[in-house]
């Protein structure tokens, strides 16, 4: 299997993982008397409340969004290179950061 591979497999894998967090985000916010699943209940718990709900939801549905850009983006053969030096994007930078242009030296000349 190639990296790219392998690579697609990771945040495909994600993605599934997330947008099933996502439906029961969902019903949490559109249904407030049912409850909280067992895997984010602790987190909610400890900061009581539908803020810390909302604030997971708007970061799990801007890393979908990043998933799937990626994911179609990815069979474009620019993808996964450094828009600025042209080299290739190391995989564990891609899966942490999968809408990233930049390879790690030029992304910290850039200033992040
Ligand atoms: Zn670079």
């Amino acid at each position: 299997m190639s990296d790219r591979a392998s690579l697609r497999t990771l945040l495909e894998a994600e993605l599934a993982m997330l947008v099933r967090r996502q439906e029961r985000l969902d019903d949490h916010l559109h249904n407030r008397s049912r409850e909280v699943p067992q895997d984010w209940s602790e987190a909610a718990t400890l900061n009581s409340g539908e803020e810390v709900v909302e604030a997971l939801d708007e970061r799990t549905r801007h890393r979908i969004t990043e998933l799937r850009q990626a994911l179609v983006h990815m069979d474009d053969p620019e993808w996964g290179h450094c828009t600025s030096c042209g080299e290739a994007i190391p995989s564990q930078r891609l899966v942490v950061l999968p809408a990233t242009r930049l390879c790690v030296p030029c992304a910290e000349a850039h200033g992040g």
